[in-house]
């Protein structure tokens, strides 16, 4: 996935990823949410199993995203150091961004070999990109 199909697939609302490292083998899971009261531009990032907010991740207009993590926050810290890492390296070969093979939208199960390559189903990705709010 390059840069811009991982921005779209954070933002998707149901997204469920994992990051691991060339370097070491180590792997993170995450997901990332969208609230209907929040800014449509920003997701809520936690980690792959229950609880564990680690953060919130804002688009900006030059398409790049921000990452506000809480600082209070004792546990996950390796989610917090892994995932920020991310968010300014996210071509950089030594990571590997992985989905779970379910739509970042909907969630359902990914079949066909375009979805599977992006992220998203087939409907969810023309509703999205239908949509005009996309500022990237
Ligand atoms: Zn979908």
């Amino acid at each position: 996935m390059n840069k811009k199909e991982i921005i779209a697939f954070l933002f998707g609302g149901k997204a469920r990823f994992t990051l691991q490292s060339k370097k070491t083998g180590k792997s993170l899971t995450f997901r990332a949410t969208r609230h209907p009261h929040d800014d449509k531009n920003a997701a809520r990032v936690w980690t792959g199993t229950a609880g564990g907010w680690l953060g919130t991740i804002k688009k900006n207009m030059w398409g790049n995203v921000l990452y506000w993590y809480p600082r209070k926050e004792t546990i996950l810290q390796e989610h917090i150091i892994a995932f920020g890492w991310f968010v300014n390296h996210m071509e950089n070969k030594q990571i590997e961004f992985m989905h779970c093979g379910a739509c970042a939208v909907c969630g359902r199960r990914l079949t066909d070999a375009d979805s599977i390559k992006r992220g998203i189903g087939p409907t969810c990705y023309a509703a999205m990109m239908a949509t005009e709010e996309l500022p990237f």
